[in-house]
């Protein structure tokens, strides 16, 4: 399926169970599956299930389905089936076969019900679903036997038949197993298999009323499709007891065993579908593509690669312990493979005119650059050099009496970046104060040359021309959330950062345009990309992917 130069993924507890059950002889071959559920867009923590479920498969020369969990239609729509689609592909892998669905086996998960009925294993409860909640128990607490458990199998069989023809009002009946209402564990306390929605499914339409609930959906749908290990978050380590039991009362063959894995987590951000709906609907995000989601789809736009997000499942390890981490593991992968491949361009953020009046009034010179420093493959480019250009305001200083400022300063030398090397002469302020125009003189002879008499010249900066260039907005993209758990806040809205996103308008040299669908890295700016979404044609819209590594890049030109 995919190759790349990244490192291959670690071996982990779940390998180790697999290779112990392949050197048993227990399984001849290995089946996992993705199962998302279709009511949002996939995140950097499906990332991390997804790769190790594809990759295992992947590794092992098995198979993984991907199975929409559609069990629930209130909150599940085809845009998401349609993105989830498109981002498991995107980050490069191939499910085996055609897609499955959990309504696909609606009918048998059905007769599995008749069957634990039959069994004298599940009953029609009426009890109110407050009454449920009541007779449930607590973690300290047993719960109650509800009146209705000792109905008889005809009498269930009958129940379940009326609530299947729609006889019943949602949430005046339910179908219940039969476990132990004193259980330590709440999810073995009878719980519902199957409730009542009058709702239209995505596939099924209008074929039934009554919709079967995750816990009884879930193993069935492994069982069915030869699962062998199945792989979940941790939260649902507690419903194993459940799936085992569902598998083991109902005549199947095959007994997929579930393994739990840690959630990814990551520091300043969240990661519930549930909640980046909320920034969604509430317009705090542009959609879940939003450059600052920790969706896949925002990710990309922002200008990650799927190589970059394997990496990073890679390097976070696949065990049982909860832990946080941090942005910067992330941004680290991405960081690595662009400084290594992306073109590198200049591009000015805060503009500021600068006038050479030495240089020739209306003369265009053209200056070869190579694409990346360290990569001659990589080829060159040309870059306009003119009388006019703009470098950054936060490369000049009218006065600066500090030595590590190696930038320009009024009355000294700067060299522009494979250009001249420029003196400071005089400047203009408007009326506010504020510098208008830096009027500055060049030496001829500098061009990628020491000056002649031997003066040595620190600083280096960036820079384009004023008279040839293309208009950018840049997007400075901040973390979304200022509170490092943002989901402890009872109201994390409260938490959101209102400095995540930072609009500049600046100048980028006009090559760009040969290259706009690859992240660039505009020299002492940062890793930047192109945004999908952007229609204008006045100027471009670069989206900033992470920062440059402020000490290493920077030193270098400062
Ligand atoms: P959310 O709470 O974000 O809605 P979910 O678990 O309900 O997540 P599903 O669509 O049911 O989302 O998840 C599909 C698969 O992805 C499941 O196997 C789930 O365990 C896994 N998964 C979801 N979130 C994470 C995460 N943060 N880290 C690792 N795996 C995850
Ligand atoms: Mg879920």
């Amino acid at each position: 399926m995919i190759k790349d130069n990244h490192s291959c993924p670690p071996t982990n507890f779940i390998r180790k169970i697999i290779d112990a059950d392949l050197a048993a002889g227990k399984h001849k071959s290995v089946c996992t599956r993705f199962p998302p559920e279709p009511n949002g867009y996939l995140h950097i923590g499906h990332a991390k299930s997804i790769c190790l479920n594809f990759g295992i498969a992947q590794d092992y020369r098995g198979k993984c389905n991907l199975r929409f969990d559609d069990t629930n239609p209130v909150k599940e729509h085809l845009e998401y089936i349609k993105s989830i689609k498109y981002d498991v592909q995107w980050l490069g892998f191939k499910w085996s076969g055609k897609i499955c669905y959990s309504s696909d086996y609606f009918d048998k998960i059905y007769e599995y019900a008749l069957e634990l009925i039959s069994k004298g294993l599940a009953y029609v409860d009426q009890l109110s679903p407050e009454e449920i909640h009541n007779y449930r128990g607590t973690l300290t607490q047993p719960g109650k036997n509800s009146p209705y458990r000792n109905q008889t199998i005809e009498e269930n069989l009958s129940l379940f038949l009326k609530m299947r023809n729609g006889e019943f009002p949602e949430g005046k009946a339910c179908l219940r197993a039969i476990i132990d209402m004193t259980s330590p564990f709440m999810v073995m306390r009878d719980p519902v298999l199957y409730r009542i929605k009058f709702v239209n499914h995505h596939k099924t339409g209008d074929k039934w009323c009554i919709y079967p609930m995750y816990d009884f959906t879930h193993c069935i749908s492994d069982a069915l499709e030869g699962i062998t290990h199945s792989l979940c978050t941790l939260e649902f380590q507690d419903n194993r007891r459940l799936y085992d039991w569902i598998l083991d009362h109902i005549t199947i063959d095959v007994h997929p065993r579930q393994y739990e894995f840690s959630r990814l987590n990551i520091e300043y951000t969240l990661m519930s579908k549930r909640k980046l709906n909320l920034l969604v609907m509430k317009k705090i995000v542009d959609g879940w593509d939003d450059p600052r989601m920790p969706t896949i789809s925002g990710l990309r736009r922002r200008g990650y690669t799927a190589a970059s997000i394997r990496e990073f499942c890679n390097r976070i390890h696949i065990t049982k312990k909860d832990n946080h981490v941090e942005i910067a593991a992330l941004e680290s992968c991405i960081r690595e493979e662009l400084n290594n491949n992306a073109p590198r361009a200049m591009a000015i953020i805060n503009p500021i005119l600068i006038v050479i009046e030495s240089f020739p009034i209306g003369y265009e010179q053209n200056i070869v650059m190579p694409n990346h420093p360290n990569r001659p493959e990589m080829g060159i480019r040309q870059v306009t050099f003119s009388r006019e250009i703009y470098i950054d305001q936060e490369d000049f200083r009218e006065e600066s009496s500090n030595n590590q400022y190696k930038r320009l300063v009024l009355g000294k030398e700067v060299r522009l970046r494979y250009s001249y090397v420029i003196k400071a002469k005089r400047i203009e302020k408007n009326s506010q104060g504020k510098i208008k125009t830096i009027f500055c003189c060049h030496d001829p002879y500098t061009l990628n040359k020491n000056p002649l008499n031997g003066r040595k010249i620190k600083g280096v900066i960036h820079w384009v021309s004023a008279t040839n260039n293309i208009k950018a907005e840049f997007r400075l993209y901040n973390r979304l959330f200022n509170h490092v758990y943002p989901t402890i806040e009872k109201n994390f809205l409260s938490t959101l950062n209102p400095d995540s996103l930072i609009i500049r308008y600046g100048f980028v040299e006009s090559s760009v345009l040969a290259n706009i669908s690859k992240p660039f890295q505009f020299e002492r700016e940062g890793y930047f990309y192109a945004d999908s979404r952007s229609v204008s044609t006045s100027y471009l819209v670069f989206n900033r992917t992470v920062k440059l590594r402020d000490s290493l890049e920077f030193k270098k030109y400062t």
